[in-house]
This record gives C-alpha cells, sequence and structure tokens, in this order.
C-alpha cells in the first residue's frame, strides 16, 4: 500500500466549503518562540491554494505531548503568530478544540477565512482514536484534508476517525511524499539502491525485509552493521550488537543472495576506545576489530566502495546515519555518503529523522530530491506497511 491514486485537494470541490485541515504543526518551542519554524512553511502550499479556492479552513495539530489535558506551554498559539506572518492575512484562534468557542467561530467563518484550533492533544480521546471527538471535529466541516504526512503512520482521530465522517482528502505535502516515495518503491528507475545506518537493526527489519524485495543493492552502516558482521564470524570488539538477532541477520543475509541483491557491510571501520569525544581513534577491517574498541564510522574503503554503488544508482533511498555523526572523529562516513547521494544524479530519497538531519547539518538539503517530512511514518513506508492517515483518504 503506497496510497498512490488517493484523491488529494485538487480532485474536490472546495469553494465555499469548510474544510478541516489536518498539519504538522508540531514545531520546537522554546519561551513562547517557534525555534525552527520548517513544518510550519511547509503546510503554507496547501493552505495557500485552498485559501484561493475560496475555501473556509479550520487548521488543526498537536504539539508535544500535553498528555491530554489543558496545558497552555503546549498552545498552537505560536503558530497563530507565525502563520499570521508567513501568510500575510488574518489567521483567527479558538481557545478549544471542539468547545463552544471553535464551533462558535468555525459557524461564522466566511470563505477564505483561517481559522487555528487549539492543540488536539489537550484531549486524551485525539490519540486513542474516541469516535465521539472525530465526529465533533468532524461536525465542524464538509472536508477534510490532511497533510500531516508526520502523523500519517497514527491512527489518531484527527488523522484516520474523521475520515469516517467527511469526504477525505490529502494536501500537497502528503500527496508528494506518497508520489516520490511510493512511486521509487512501486516503479523505480534502476539500479535502485537502499542505503540502511543507524544504531539498531531490530529498528529496520522490517524495511530490510521489504527493501530486499525490490532494490538491486542494500548498503549497510551505523551500528547496526556489526550485528552482521559478527554473525558472519566477524570479531567486533566493543561495537554495538543485538545478540539476539544474530540469526535474523544470518536469514536476510540468505533473502537477499536469494534474490540477486548486493548486501554491502562495511569492508573498513573508523573505531574508538570508548563511546565519547576525544577518545583514541584508528582504523580497522571491520571484522578484526581489537576487544574494547567499537566501530563508531565506516571506514575509507568502505566509503570508496559505497560510493562506486550509489554513483551508478538511478533511485537511492537512504534512512539512518553511517556512524555516530553527532561527533566529529565519526561523521566523516555520513558526511561522504551525503556527498555521493547528492552527486549521484540519482532519484533521491531521505527518510526523516536522524539521516533528514545528518543531511540537513551537512548542508546536502538543497541536493535531494526529497527529504521525508516523517521520521516513523517513512520508515513505516518503506517497511510496506499501510499507514492509517493515508488508508483513510479516499480512491480518486
Ligand atoms: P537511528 O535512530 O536508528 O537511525 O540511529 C541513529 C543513531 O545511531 C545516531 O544517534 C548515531 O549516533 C547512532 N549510531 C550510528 N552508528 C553507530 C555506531 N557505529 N555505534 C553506535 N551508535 C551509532
Amino acid at each position: 500500500m503506497t496510497g498512490l491514486g488517493k484523491k488529494t485537494v485538487e480532485d474536490i470541490d472546495v469553494k465555499g466549503k469548510t474544510c478541516l485541515v489536518r498539519c504538522d504543526f508540531n514545531v520546537p518551542v522554546k519561551d513562547g518562540v517557534i525555534t525552527d519554524d520548517k513544518r510550519i512553511r511547509e503546510a503554507l502550499k496547501t493552505i495557500k491554494y485552498l485559501k484561493a479556492q475560496g475555501a473556509k479552513q479550520i487548521l488543526c495539530s498537536h504539539m508535544g505531548r500535553p498528555k491530554g489535558e489543558v496545558n497552555m506551554k503546549y498552545s498552537l498559539q505560536p503558530v497563530q503568530k507565525r502563520l499570521r506572518e508567513l501568510l500575510d492575512c488574518d489567521v483567527i484562534m479558538a481557545s478549544d478544540v471542539i468547545g463552544p468557542d471553535a464551533k462558535a467561530k468555525a459557524a461564522a467563518l466566511k470563505d477564505g477565512d483561517i481559522m487555528l484550533l487549539e492543540n488536539l492533544r489537550f484531549h486524551k480521546e485525539e490519540e486513542k482514536n474516541d469516535p465521539d471527538f472525530a465526529k465533533e471535529l468532524a461536525g465542524m466541516a464538509e472536508i477534510y484534508v490532511n497533510d500531516a504526512f508526520g502523523t500519517a503512520h497514527r491512527a489518531h482521530a484527527s488523522t484516520a476517525g474523521v475520515a469516517d465522517y467527511l469526504p477525505a482528502v490529502c494536501g500537497y505535502l502528503i500527496q508528494k511524499e506518497i508520489e516520490i516515495m511510493g512511486t521509487a518503491l512501486e516503479n523505480p528507475k534502476r539500479p535502485f539502491v537502499a542505503i540502511l545506518g543507524g544504531a539498531k537493526v531490530s529498528d529496520k527489519i522490517g524495511v530490510i525485509e521489504n527493501l530486499a524485495d525490490k532494490v538491486d543493492t542494500l548498503i549497510i552502516g551505523g551500528g547496526m552493521a556489526y550485528t552482521f558482521i559478527k554473525a558472519k564470524g566477524g570479531r567486533i570488539g566493543a561495537s554495538l550488537c543485538e545478540e539476539d538477532k544474530l540469526e535474523l541477520a544470518v536469514r536476510l543475509m540468505e533473502k537477499a543472495r536469494e534474490k540477486n541483491v548486493k548486501f554491502l557491510l562495511p569492508a573498513d571501520s573508523v573505531i574508538g576506545d570508548e563511546f565519547k569525544e576525544g577518545c583514541k581513534v584508528r582504523t580497522a577491517d571491520s571484522d578484526k576489530i581489537p576487544d574494547g574498541w567499537m566501530g563508531m564510522d565506516i571506514g575509507e574503503r568502505a566509503v570508496r566502495e559505497y560510493t562506486r554503488a550509489i554513483k551508478g544508482a538511478g533511485t537511492v533511498v537512504w534512512n539512518g546515519p553511517m556512524g555516530v555523526f553527532e561527533m566529529p572523529d565519526f561523521a566523516r562516513g555520513t558526511k561522504a555518503i551525503a556527498k555521493a547521494v547528492a552527486e549521484s544524479g540519482a532519484i533521491s530519497i531521505i527518510g526523516g529523522g536522524d539521516s533528514a538531519a545528518a543531511v540537513e547539518q551537512l548542508g546536502f538539503a538543497d541536493k535531494m530530491t526529497h527529504i521525508s517530512t516523517g521520521g516513523g511514518a517513512s520508515l513505516e513506508f518503506l517497511e510496506g506497511l499501510e499507514l492509517p492517515g493515508i488508508a483513510a483518504l479516499n480512491d480518486k
């Protein structure tokens, strides 16, 4: 299920209609000030389109974890302020979510008006996907637009439940995620290369299983590589290892072999004698790491081999850093791979979370075809799982 073929805002007549628009305004706020407004800016395309079409908009989002209680530390008021600045028009704020203020203001909206509800998670019913809460939310509107990819893997009232009561379409942000990632999975330009890294194999089992059926090459880096290397009989010293996943690692490598998928592990590693900045640093073959030392980054030979594989790719999907990139001594592998992907000319898709942060931090963001706006959601998408927030949308 990739969601290709779901209705978008352009497939429905929104003029004069009240649209409940689920956005991802879960932005970092410090002392009432937004420190990174990227997510708000990413929602603008859909909001501007709906306004230009003469729709009445009720925007809604969660922010942080207020645990089902009203807590003004998590109020969306700073988002209202920023939206006003970015849209250069008024944005009305409701002081509640489904209470009398929201309902009165929703009923008074005129064509082109925009209002913002308070934090959805002020109600515990939101995360429980409570049908009565979803019905109340839906009751204020005539059309549901989901544009929050970052929460599309959650079946909450505002991401899935409301679609039981309203025609449901996606906004431009979700449409872009579906189109780029869905096409990569269903009909990729080949060779299709997946790069998987990060700390743990256990987090990526589903992704490896699913991608092993689709890709031509699987490149493994990060802490998860050492479980595979140990499973092949290598000595990995004190590197990260999930002992209970050794058999599974063998099975995954066998599956790759059966499917004719090249399965690349780092030939060498940059190793440290302690998991901290300023530790002693050396290079070693990844299967001959001395006792007490741990693999913290892929080495030069691995970088060269991985770069060669990436250079010839038609599509690259990347999720998870190649090493402990937060420490400068162990950031080179991730940086080199980011550069190789950026320069490959391939369709390049970066999963959200750490790999997206790494690409942005290293200055390669604008060279990638697509950086997913959802960490958990993009991982589940790559696992081939059905995302409730996308499944709930109407088919074309
Ligand atoms: P994940 O959330 O699974 O994508 O993992 C990202 C985290 O994995 C980052 O914080 C990295 O520092 C960490 N990481 C990457 N490579 C290693 C490694 N070789 N040893 C320990 N941690 C690692």
